[in-house]
């Protein structure tokens, strides 16, 4: 599951890095005077988001499961020395 978000991931930031590139390589318009070099840090904090969002996605799904085990194995010897 995890090697599976990484790897889509990864297709995902850099399809995004690749949009970001092409936005910011846009000439200055009336929108925006300045140009769209601005667009490159955007897309790059956001995808340090998701990254880091994703990341904390597993972590917590790691120890849910963790918890879960443990949960499991405590019932199981409470029960062995009550029943
Ligand atoms: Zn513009």
């Amino acid at each position: 599951m995890a090697d599976g978000f990484e790897s889509g991931s990864d297709v995902f930031a850099s399809g995004f890095v690749l949009l970001g590139l092409t936005l910011a390589a846009k000439p200055p318009d009336e929108d925006h005077p300045y140009g769209h070099g601005r667009i490159e840090i955007l897309t790059g904090l956001l995808i340090g988001l998701g990254l880091t969002a994703g990341g904390a996605l597993i972590s917590y799904a790691s120890l849910a499961a963790a918890g879960a085990g443990a949960n499991a194995s405590t019932h199981r010897a409470h029960r062995g020395a009550t029943e």
